[in-house]
């Protein structure tokens, strides 16, 4: 069973029932619905029909919403303008929509970029594809940017604009991300991403309309700008998930520096027992190659041994040519690393949060080597227990036991673990031994294996994580107890 997850954009290329189907059937873990393209309601039918297939994949589907965050971006307007290499264009900051926008002049949505440019400032266009000088700047706001274009090439509508070395001096929740956060949550999203974290005050929005509305929605933290690179431990501190977020990241800071970054980031997420996700141009040429470059077979692979537990699609599954053999593509090279991992050498140490909960996992982890167990049972409320447990990464199959659907389809992002959804009953040991016999007739447990159920009390699923025992099914398959 391959324990890594794999994050795949829905977009035009996949947002329909047939293709979400197939690449459901093909590995997809998590469902990734990106809140910078469109209006937040045109994704209310999409969650709907996700959820809808969760009875013909026969288990649950987990969705992270991405918040668009104060990425700036150029305007609306129709068409495909080239510029040339040269050329002056100018940036009209503060106009939503152009009509006779060309390559001489864009669209700018944010009015404060022309009051905080300044002569010789870089901008950069399309992930920094296209590369602009600041010729001259008004310095106050919604006025025009004349700028010389260095590296040239097609622009369209609503493209990311990075200046890098500049606070741009917005809010990681702005009005739009506020109307996107409302829908995701509104819409039953199971993990939210926060685009552009810089502090770990940048968090704080999200996790408190999480907090009001009484859910327990995981937020991931987009690490993508310079800033966050130095408040990484607070950031991660006030997070449940990572991402490397290696598009806007690669434009930020210099590209060379980019692999190191990730690396200091998946030891970081580590230690903490946490999620951490590598995301962008994993598997770029598969948009429109049917196989990939060997330089992205070896980053996917790279990626895993470095210590990811989930790997993501961007374009490739969103607008790409061949998304579901994108997803056939990563799953193998996933399946073919984690054969040669040693997955028993990561122990997370520093816990800040889930002290006890984490000794249980730990605990449990070891009796299940020792006693040589085919499967970790582990009961759980609101997903954290097989998350930590996930985080010594066992090497043994991993099922978590919990009562409650939403948790379910959150934890679908956890590295090695699958679920029962099962009744909670008053005895913590019934609701265990009954979660066991679900195993033992769909086969994931045979006569004569040794199996360690961490729970909790005095409910099994809703009480405190505080016990791990071993149980051994006998060869006539009865569930026996053993000390
Ligand atoms: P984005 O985030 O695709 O929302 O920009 C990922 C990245 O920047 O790598
Ligand atoms: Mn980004």
């Amino acid at each position: 069973m391959r324990r890594t997850r794999i994050v795949a954009t829905i977009g035009p290329s996949s947002d329909d029932d047939k293709t979400l189907l197939t690449l459901l059937q093909a590995g997809v873990n998590v469902c990734r619905l990106n809140y910078s393209h469109g209006e937040p309601e045109q994704k209310t039918e999409l969650y709907q029909r996700i959820r809808e297939l969760e009875s013909k994949i026969s288990r649950p589907t987990c969705i992270l919403a991405d918040l668009p965050g104060p990425k700036l971006r150029l305007g609306e307007f129709d068409g495909i303008h080239v510029l040339a290499m040269k050329k002056k264009v100018e940036l009209h900051c503060g106009v939503e929509y152009m009509e006779n926008a060309s390559n001489k002049q864009l669209p700018v949505q944010y009015a404060g970029l022309s009051a905080e440019l300044k002569k010789g400032d870089p901008v950069l266009l399309s992930d920094g594809l296209i590369r602009l000088k600041v010729l001259t700047s008004p310095g106050e706001p919604g006025g025009i940017v004349t700028c010389r274009i260095q590296d040239g090439g097609p622009i369209s509508a609503r493209k990311g604009i990075n200046v890098p070395g500049t606070l741009v001096d917005l809010p990681a929740i702005g009005p739009k991300d506020e109307l996107a956060l409302q829908h995701a949550l509104d819409s039953g999203a199971d993990l939210i991403a926060v685009s552009y974290v810089r502090t770990a005050e940048d968090l704080q929005p999200a996790r408190e309309a999480i907090m009001q509305r009484n859910l327990s929605t995981w937020v991931i933290a987009k690490i993508e700008h310079p800033m966050a690179l130095d408040h990484l431990d607070e950031i991660l501190a006030n997070c449940d998930a990572v991402m490397v977020a290696r598009g806007d990241l690669g434009v930020e800071i210099p590209l060379e520096e980019v692999p190191i970054a990730q690396q200091k980031i998946i030891d970081s997420a580590l230690e903490l027992g946490m999620p951490v996700i590598v995301a962008t141009q994993m598997l770029e040429t598969m948009t429109v190659n049917p196989r990939p470059t060997r330089a992205e077979v070896s980053d996917v692979s790279t990626a895993i041994r470095q210590g990811a537990t989930g790997v993501m699609l961007s374009g490739e599954t969103a607008s790409g040519m061949y998304p579901v053999e994108t997803v056939q593509t990563m799953a193998r090279i996933a399946a073919s690393t984690e054969q040669s991992l040693d997955s028993s050498e990561l122990k997370p140490e520093s816990a800040t949060r889930f002290k006890s909960t984490r000794a249980v996992a730990h605990a449990g982890v070891e009796l299940a080597k020792m006693a040589d167990a085919s499967r970790i049972l582990v009961a759980t409320e609101r997903g954290n227990a097989p998350r930590l447990v996930s985080s010594y990464r066992p090497g043994i199959p991993v099922t978590a036991v919990t009562d409650n659907l939403a948790t379910a389809r959150r934890i679908q992002i956890l590295s090695g673990v699958d679920c029962v959804i099962v009744e909670e009953y008053q005895r913590g040991s019934e609701t265990m031994q009954n979660a066991l016999a679900l195993q033992l007739d769909s086969g994931n447990v045979q006569p004569g294996d040794k199996i360690v159920a961490i729970s909790g009390s005095p409910k099994a699923i809703s009480g405190l994580t505080s016990t791990a025992r071993l149980y051994k099914i006998s060869n006539s398959g009865e569930i026996v107890g053993t000390e």
